[in-house]
């Protein structure tokens, strides 16, 4: 095992030292049919796919490693979603908001010879508020007298349209040029890591008691810190200080001012829920433990783990859960939560103040696991033993061969495994909860990718 482990080590570029370099992520997104995969494989060349398990999404998302002009950077090929119950534009429209979510920069591909159409416009809607660098790319320009359909995606309100032919080639250059300009030198997870006060989304369906809570957690006023060295208070922040230490609860304006909540302001909420999301570093989703959990409460905690943020569950209204309430939650929670099964509970009341004090340790604790970096060794050897002891399923009758594993990133904890063969979604849900049981990581969510090096 070793010599071939240290063969195969010598042979991974930017792993000499056993460390894995992270490289930034470009994601392309657009809707089915504009020539994605096309592009892709251009961009590529060679195939060397990495999967990895995002969980919330339907199938894996498909990664490549790219080079240009000596620049390594990973291909995010969002395009094999399946289209959701609420139809293709909305799902194509998720896509884009999961790139603004995880990648450095975007492509979005327009099929110039179609037009911009309905669900390429609700594509541009999302994206013209991305702060992620995004590049509009008008695709199946042949030749020069396609130019002026190019021209004319202006509309879109993306900027300059680049027409490029992935079949032919023609222009694909010149954006891979423009994509390594739009990419920063360092990919956006270890970007704005420490520093500060620790950043907490407080979000859930409304009426649940994210306003209450806040108050409740400020009190007095004396808690609420108006001023802190060193830091600059975003006016929609709320500083506030807990347990020693002061915590900066993002994007909480709308809960002190106790906005109306409209109707039709849904789309719009559960926008400013996912920028809070983003914009935090642990989320506490607030869910009514005196109702069943609802559809809503399921899709915040996606949004949690789909961003990569550390978990903490806060079931509000504990005052109004009696025996026969208990027994029902837990069943729910089995039935509806498994999914985050190493997230934090916390039973609280904003109305009575129950508990709310228990939600500091549990915030501590899950970004302290989001934080946490295995050691190359030491996570190698637990590969060794745990692979020796269950080894993965043979697939078209060969044995996959996991050579090496490294820890890419932190925040969230993020694994790389190189093999010789494609791992089974089931062998590496089995290998997270591996990792877990033997590295912790309360609170935080965790993603395997695999290299297969053929
Ligand atoms: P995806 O669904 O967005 O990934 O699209 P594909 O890459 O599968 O391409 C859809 C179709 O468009 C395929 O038939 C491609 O051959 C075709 N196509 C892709 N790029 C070009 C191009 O630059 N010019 C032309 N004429 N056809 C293209
Ligand atoms: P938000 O929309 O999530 O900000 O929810 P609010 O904080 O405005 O609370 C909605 C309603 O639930 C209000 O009537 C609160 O008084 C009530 N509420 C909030 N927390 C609790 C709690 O712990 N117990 C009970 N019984 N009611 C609560």
């Amino acid at each position: 095992w070793s010599d071939e482990t240290e063969w195969e080590l010598g042979d991974i570029e930017g792993a000499a030292e056993g460390e894995f370099v992270p490289v930034p992520v470009l994601a392309v997104v657009g809707r089915p049919n504009v020539g994605k995969s096309t592009l892709v494989n251009r961009i590529i060349g060679r195939r060397e796919a990495v999967v990895e398990d995002v969980p919330g999404v339907t199938r894996d998302r498909v990664s490549y490693d790219a080079e240009w002009a000596g620049k390594r950077f990973t291909i995010q090929d969002t395009g094999g979603w399946e289209p959701s119950a609420k139809g293709l534009q909305q799902s194509v429209a998720r896509q884009a908001e999961l790139a603004m979510n995880t990648a450095d920069a975007i492509v979005v591909v327009v099929d110039a010879t179609v037009g911009a159409t309905a669900t390429d416009e609700a594509v541009a809607r999302v994206l013209r508020r991305s702060k992620t660098p995004v590049i509009l790319v008008a695709n199946k320009v042949d030749d020069q007298k396609l130019e002026a359909e190019a021209a004319a995606l202006w509309s879109l309100g993306l900027g300059e349209p680049f027409s490029v032919s992935a079949t032919h080639g023609r222009g694909t250059g010149d954006l891979l040029d423009k994509i390594l300009e739009a990419l920063p030198e360092t990919p956006r997870e270890i970007i704005g890591a420490t520093g500060g006060p620790r950043r907490v989304a407080l979000v859930g369906k409304p009426n649940v008691g994210k306003s209450s809570l806040l108050n409740k957690l400020s009190g007095d006023e004396r808690s609420v810190v108006h001023d802190v060295a060193g830091t600059t208070v975003d006016p929609v922040d709320s500083l506030v200080e807990l347990g020693g230490k002061v915590w900066r609860f993002v994007d909480t304006a709308g809960l002190r001012k106790r906005v109306i909540h409209a109707s039709g302001a849904e789309y719009y909420a559960s926008l400013r829920t996912r920028s809070a999301i983003e914009a935090a570093e642990v989320a506490v989703v607030l869910i009514d433990a005196s109702q069943p959990i609802s559809e809503q409460d399921q899709r915040v905690i996606t949004m949690v783990e789909e961003t990569g943020r550390a978990l903490v569950l806060a079931f509000n209204k504990w005052d109004l859960v009696d025996d026969e309430r208990r027994v029902q939650l837990e069943k729910e929670i089995d039935r509806d939560l498994q999914r985050v099964r190493w997230a934090l509970r916390v039973n609280v009341s904003a109305q009575t103040g129950r508990a709310v004090q228990k939600l500091v340790p549990a915030m501590e604790t899950s970004l302290e696991s989001w934080d946490t970096r295995v050691p190359t060794g030491r996570l190698n050897t637990w590969l060794r033993e745990t692979v020796a002891a269950t080894p993965p399923p043979m697939r078209g009758g060969r044995l996959p061969r996991i050579l090496f594993a490294t820890q890419a990133t932190t925040r969230p904890p993020t694994f790389v495994l190189f093999t010789t063969g494609f791992l089974e979604a089931n062998y590496r849900r089995f290998l997270e909860r591996r990792l877990r049981e033997s590295f912790g990581f309360e609170g935080s969510p965790i993603r395997i990718g695999v290299r297969v090096r053929e």
